[in-house]
Formats: C-alpha cells, sequence, structure tokens
C-alpha cells in the first residue's frame, strides 16, 4: 500500500481538503455517541490517513461517512491484534500515515491501541494522540463529584471475589474513582461498591452519555445500588464514587505531622502548615509546636 495524495472532509455539506500530514501514528478520538463531537483536527487527520484503523469497520464507516472521509479501513481488535500488529508496523515504518481510533472515545482507554503505541514508539516511529470524547471524563465532567484527584479503574472485574479485591484496593484513596461498567453487572456492581467503599460515600451512575437517554444518577452508594436493582439503567454506563470521608488526624498523627515540618521550618509556620492540612486551630498547634522543638533541640525524639 503506498501513501496516497490527501482527501477531503465535509461538514453539513461544504467540503474541505484534507491538509497534508506528516508520517506517524495517530491515536485519534472519535465520539461517544453523538457524532457531533468530533474535533477539526480529528476530521484533517481522518481524512489525509493512508489507513484508518478502527475496531470494527462497520461503526466506524459510519463516522467517516457522516463527514464525508472515504479512507481505507483495517480492524484491529483484541482478536487479531497480535496477528496485525506486525503489517501495521511495516506500513508505519515505510512512512505511512495510520489513524487509529476506536468504536467510540480515546483510543487506548479500555479500548485496544497500546501494544501498538508502545511498539510505534520503540520502533522510533512518532505518535501524535488527537485528543477528544472519553466517556469517563464526560462523566466526571456532569457528575457533581470531586475533581480535584480521580483515579480511572477502567472496567473492574466481572467475578464478584476479584471485583471486590480490586475495590478494596482504592477504597482509602482521597480521589473520585471511575469505573466502566456493562448495563447488566451494574447493580451487583454498586452493592460492592457500597459494601467496599462505604455505603453513605457519595455516587453517581452516568447513563448514555451525549446521547438521547443521557442521564446522571446521583446519591450514596447504598442508594444507587438500591436504584439499580429497582430500575436497572440500560445502554452505556460509567459509575462514579467520590471521596472518602476524610480521616480526623489523632493526637500522633499531628505530633508525626508538626515534627516532619519542623525539620524544616519554624513553629509557627509549621504550625500554620499543619492547621491547614487538618483544620485543627493553629494556636493549640503552635503550643505543641514549642514543646516538641524544645524537645528535639534538647536532643529527644
Ligand atoms: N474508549 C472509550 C472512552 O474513551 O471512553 C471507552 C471504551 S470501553 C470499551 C466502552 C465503555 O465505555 C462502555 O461499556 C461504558 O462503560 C463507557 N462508555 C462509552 N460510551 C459511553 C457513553 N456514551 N455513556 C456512558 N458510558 C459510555
Amino acid at each position: 500500500m503506498k501513501p496516497e495524495a490527501p482527501q477531503s472532509y465535509s461538514i453539513a455539506g461544504t467540503t474541505y481538503p484534507a491538509k497534508t500530514i506528516e508520517p506517524g501514528l495517530y491515536a485519534v478520538a472519535t465520539p461517544i455517541g453523538n457524532l457531533g463531537d468530533i474535533t477539526l483536527r480529528a476530521l484533517e487527520v481522518l481524512a489525509a490517513a493512508d489507513l484508518v484503523v478502527c475496531e470494527d469497520t462497520r461503526v466506524s464507516r459510519v463516522l467517516l461517512d457522516r463527514y464525508g472521509i472515504s479512507r481505507p479501513l483495517a480492524a484491529y481488535h483484541e482478536h487479531n491484534a497480535a496477528r496485525e500488529r506486525p503489517r501495521l508496523m511495516a506500513m508505519l515504518k515505510g512512512g505511512m500515515r495510520l489513524a487509529l481510533i476506536s468504536d467510540a472515545g480515546t483510543p487506548l482507554v479500555s479500548d485496544p491501541g497500546y501494544k501498538l503505541v508502545d511498539e510505534a514508539l520503540a520502533e522510533g516511529v512518532k505518535v501524535i494522540p488527537i485528543p477528544g470524547p472519553s466517556a469517563l471524563i464526560t462523566a466526571l465532567t456532569g457528575a457533581g463529584l470531586p475533581t480535584d484527584a480521580f483515579v480511572f479503574l477502567g472496567f473492574l472485574p466481572p467475578k464478584a471475589q476479584s471485583r471486590r479485591v480490586k475495590l478494596s484496593a482504592f477504597a482509602e484513596v482521597p480521589a473520585t474513582l471511575i469505573t466502566y461498567e456493562s448495563p447488566h453487572r451494574v447493580a451487583e456492581t454498586l452493592a460492592d461498591m457500597a459494601t467496599v467503599l462505604g455505603a453513605d460515600r457519595q455516587g453517581v451512575v452516568a447513563r448514555e452519555l451525549t446521547k438521547h437517554f443521557e442521564e446522571f444518577r446521583r446519591g450514596t452508594l447504598a442508594e444507587l445500588a438500591a436504584g439499580a436493582l429497582a430500575d436497572p439503567p440500560r445502554g452505556e454506563i460509567v459509575l462514579l464514587a467520590g471521596p472518602p470521608p476524610e480521616r480526623v488526624a489523632d493526637a500522633d498523627d499531628i505530633e508525626a505531622l508538626l515534627k516532619a515540618a519542623l525539620a524544616t521550618t519554624g513553629p509557627g509556620q509549621a504550625a500554620a502548615e499543619i492547621a491547614k492540612a487538618t483544620g485543627r486551630p493553629r494556636k493549640e498547634l503552635y503550643t505543641l509546636a514549642l514543646r516538641l522543638k524544645a524537645v528535639m533541640d534538647a536532643g529527644g525524639d
């Protein structure tokens, strides 16, 4: 297969010539439901690629047809990836421009592509990510849960025991947890989340994002689990759990924190920092810091 001249794409009947793009592997994010959610850069790359590597050619053809893009498609999925990768690598090393997409959202995110990207980088092929939609960020954006720290767990294990073990590894992480789940397991996964993470922890079920039946169910994990049993959510689903309640620092924690701070700063600053971190009164911490510093200066610990 030889590199071809770039083609074109069209938006609402207007056709635009695609620009020439440099050789390499383009990991292109595509919509997660609403076909309007695609960037101009994604269209330019898809229209200019020598080959569009996708999971299911029928699914991706719908997207390309919508934008008047007629580029060759090649299927690359978990069942043929090991066989196909050498062929794709040979094309990349030959200077071709490959666009990697998945059925929906960002490739590599719970989708094929990691090994291809890894191999491409190892072989000195340029990898260019083209950002766009992903269900996890879309869910987080609309969930109303803290966003300053979040952990994406991908799909949890389908077996209950392994799922609980995985959840328990993240139970104390001070972050919003995000998982993908298939609709027929949502009720049992939410029940496990309530048991392992805490029944009163806030959660969100985000379903059919960007589509006609988009819905956010909010509540405690226990409420959401009960709701999923009574009225099973259908379609594509992201589950989120808010961070665990902050653990109140006990006296030993406070002393340890103050001692650590006193190693690099004075009692006033140390008290201010630990007051901010723990919510304890600064005056009380300052008195304690003075006492600890006196002991430390005297050679004690
Ligand atoms: N690569 C995709 C991404 O960037 O989000 C994820 C692909 S993964 C195989 C498919 C899972 O993503 C679904 O089972 C669901 O959990 C989630 N998902 C994808 N599209 C979604 C949507 N429109 N609404 C809610 N969840 C979605």
